[in-house]
């Protein structure tokens, strides 16, 4: 059990446990928790090769965590079962020239569920841990895939109800479905008249009302997030990168100490977040390519040191990387250059949209790829290995191409793979085969089946004769006024 202190990014006097920083999800100025100090992986990484799934999740998470012993271990065991449809949980699979880290094993399909199956454990254990009596309401804004990993973790969950809000026209059928066919009594889910920024920002606003918080406490409620600015959110993705290092080492690509090299598709930037504090814990990383669609702030970012979202948004076919405020950049700035620097150009983000950083960390550089590239990655790696990538994956693999030939960087290289090709299988078979742009996305289904002789997975048969139980529509600027005449 860690003593571990979280602080501010915006102010290191706004300190917090673990416990209440999860309860929390952010700062009361905005800000989000960072730990103090990053702890250092105090077991050796042959000892953590010969790990589980689970346990290695215990070694990393009770470094972060004021959990007991017990309590940790419920968490995790609770969190990483069968629910998956594989027992290791995250497979690493070497196609062609990289190595695949397949996140997707879990009930929603994308790799949102390594993080939101444990979440709701946190979020009791915490309760519990800080004598909190209050229901637990979770609003969450979502690109397409935080919602439904989301509520598949809380639906059910005594003591919790969950609010889920999506841009009603930017996310793929089969995400829009796995949302709106959500059973359970605690959940809500709302479809916004506008894009994920929208959401995001309508729901930090309301974390930040004080006279509203206070309202909803007197009736029993505190608000929490499950978006990834929960740092509840980040530390359980932090595992994964320990154990595709291991896994790369026991298929013979590294020996052990050697570097790796990872690709992550990003949009808030919390999974490659992630993986910067594996390596800020010692695991040996070479390099992290932070790929991008065609809303690639990040990539300008990383290039030119400054943050612009002025700019026009794209829907694309890889919606979940539809982002152009990137909430948890804002914690790299502040392990960077501190909580001055950050809380004024937070400021200058929310005034103008933009700010300029000397970026002092050069382990990660941007890249990004186009509609056409993604497709053709797809199209072209089926073709090579027989492997069928997600949209998102093969943003990742494109912006990899790029990276390889402008580095001439030989390390091994993990694609980071976050969502099964089902989750988007209409754009996934056009991307294969043009001819399917007329046909039905459930339909295509069965295509998909064929061409990549892999199952459709359980969880999502059939889903199109579900019945629709959630109806919700709201103008994005009504998001608040939606929340209280829900809870009110
Ligand atoms: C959420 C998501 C991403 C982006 O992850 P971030 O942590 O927000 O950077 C990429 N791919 C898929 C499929 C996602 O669901």
């Amino acid at each position: 059990m860690a003593n571990l202190t979280y602080i501010g990014t915006r102010d290191q006097s706004i300190r917090a446990t673990a416990s209440q920083a999860i309860l929390r999800g952010i700062c009361p100025d905005g800000g989000l928790y960072i730990p103090e100090v990053i702890p250092a992986m105090g077991k050796s990484l042959e000892e953590l090769s010969k790990l589980s799934y689970q346990e290695l999740a215990y070694e990393v998470l009770s470094l972060f965590l004021d959990f007991t012993e017990d309590e940790l271990k419920a968490c995790i065991n609770g969190a990483y079962d069968e629910k998956f449809d594989t027992k290791e949980i995250a497979p690493v699979v070497q196609k062609g020239d990289a190595f695949f880290l397949e996140l997707f094993h879990g009930r929603t399909l994308a790799f949102k569920d390594m993080a939101l199956s444990i979440l709701p454990y946190f979020m009791k254990t915490a309760a519990k841990r800080e004598g909190i009596d209050k229901e637990i309401v979770i609003l969450t804004a979502t690109s397409g895939d935080t919602g439904k990993a989301a509520l598949e973790g809380f639906s059910g969950v005594e003591g919790t109800k969950i609010i889920v809000f999506f841009p009603e026209d930017g996310v793929s059928p089969v995400q829009k479905l796995q949302m709106t066919t959500q059973e359970g009594e605690n959940t809500c889910v709302v479809g916004i008249l506008g894009n994920f920024d929208d959401a995001q920002s309508a729901v930090k606003s309301i974390f930040t009302d004080k006279a509203l918080g206070e309202e909803l406490e007197e009736k029993g409620y505190l608000f929490s997030s499950a978006n990834s600015i929960n740092i509840g959110r980040l530390v359980p993705q932090i595992v994964y990168y320990f154990h595709a290092y291991l896994e790369g080492v026991k298929q013979g690509a590294l020996n052990m100490g050697e570097e790796i090299n990872f690709t992550v598709p990003t949009g808030n930037f919390g999974d490659i977040l992630a993986g910067w504090y594996a390596m800020k814990m010692g695991l040996p990383v070479g390099h992290f390519v932070c790929a991008s669609n065609d809303n690639k702030v990040l990539y300008d970012f990383f290039r030119t040191g400054t943050y612009d979202r002025n700019r026009e948004f794209h829907v694309t076919v890889s919606p979940s990387m539809d982002i152009l405020i990137s909430s948890n950049l804002e914690r790299l700035l502040s392990h960077m250059a501190g909580q001055n620097t950050t809380k004024e150009d937070m400021a200058r983000l929310s005034k103008d949209g933009k700010y300029s950083v000397t970026i002092t960390e050069k382990k990660i550089s941007g890249e990004f790829a186009t509609e056409n590239e993604t497709y053709g990655a797809i199209k072209g790696f089926y073709e090579e290995t027989g492997y069928v990538m997600d949209t998102h994956t093969a943003v990742a693999y494109a912006a990899y191409q790029k990276y390889k030939v402008a580095s001439n960087d030989t390390r091994p290289m993990v694609i980071v793979s976050t969502a099964s090709p089902y989750k988007f299988t209409k754009d996934v078979m056009m991307a294969l085969d043009e001819k399917y742009a007329k046909d039905d996305p459930f339909a295509l289904m069965h295509v998909l089946e064929k061409t990549s002789g892999v199952s459709i997975p359980e969880p999502i048969q059939g889903i199109e004769h579900r019945p629709i139980l959630h109806k919700n529509v709201c103008e994005r600027d009504k998001i608040k006024e939606f929340v209280k005449g829900y809870l009110l």
